[in-house]
């Protein structure tokens, strides 16, 4: 099963990224946070993206589209994956349906989180991050055990320099120009479903999963699947 969670930042994608890959076997893929784990190691595609990341802007498309293509390919999304802050942009839609079309799979559902602007302001305003793990908390919502200390592995907690008044308001207009437009997108691919992304948490979390357990499960062609293995049934 292959999730996209689309949304203006602070809609709570990444909480709810985080649960259901975990709930359901699927792979996590935040842009957000392999670009934060780029900028961290220092590589080449870090020191790119780290200027666009600091001024709220997007990083440029071939630089997260190496990434992606990176993280897919690799072996570890048997079960799929929920793509979280990815595509933001027509040109990333695009080249997704392709390297899903390239290893023969589609993408099964695309939430729209929408929220209020003010929530959004909200949630980013208060949002910390675990400088170790990337989890997110919120010093009024969703405050960790023991503040400043991640509950998952004890790492410190952090605000990011994106998450500071001024770059949120530029992220918010970002979206607005260039990500918004992927909802009319997902709405003719017929793959779009709407999440309240104001309700609470929980109420959010049951709704996807209500929607994700009337997606039938599709046959999941494998490249190392050979032509008499898909067929073996006319020959035994
Ligand atoms: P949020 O969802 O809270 O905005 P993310 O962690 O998803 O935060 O993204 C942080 C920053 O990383 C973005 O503001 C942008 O600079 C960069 N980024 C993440 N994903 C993408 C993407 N798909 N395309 C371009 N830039 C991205
Ligand atoms: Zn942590």
């Amino acid at each position: 099963m292959n999730i996209v969670f689309l949304g203006p930042p602070g809609a709570g994608k990444g909480t709810q990224a985080e649960t259901i890959s975990n709930t359901k076997g699927l792979l996590h893929i935040s842009t957000g946070d392999l670009l934060r784990q780029a900028v961290k190691d220092g590589t080449s595609t870090g020191v790119s993206a780290k200027e666009y990341m600091e001024k709220g802007l997007l990083v440029p498309d071939d630089v997260v589209l190496n990434i992606i293509a990176e993280r897919i390919s690799s072996d570890d999304h048997k079960h799929g994956f929920v793509l979280d802050g990815f595509p933001r942009t027509l040109v990333q839609a695009k080249a997704l349906d392709e390297t899903l079309r390239n290893i023969g799979e589609r993408l099964d559902v695309v939430f729209y989180f929408a929220v209020s602007e003010d929530t959004a302001i909200q949630r980013l305003s208060g949002r910390r991050t675990c400088k170790t793990c990337g989890a997110n908390y919120h010093v009024q919502y969703i405050p960790p055990l023991k503040e400043g200390i991640c509950d998952k592995c004890g790492g410190q907690l952090y605000q990011r320099t994106d998450d500071k008044p001024e770059t949120i308001a530029k992220r918010l207009r970002v979206y607005k120009e260039q990500t918004e437009g992927l909802i009319d997108y997902y709405k003719r691919n017929k793959v779009l479903k709407e999440v309240k992304g104001d309700w609470d948490v929980d109420k959010t979390y049951r709704m996807i999963t209500k929607v994700l357990e009337t997606i039938p499960k599709h046959h999941r062609r494998h490249k190392e699947e050979s032509f008499l293995g898909d067929n073996s049934e006319i020959y035994s």
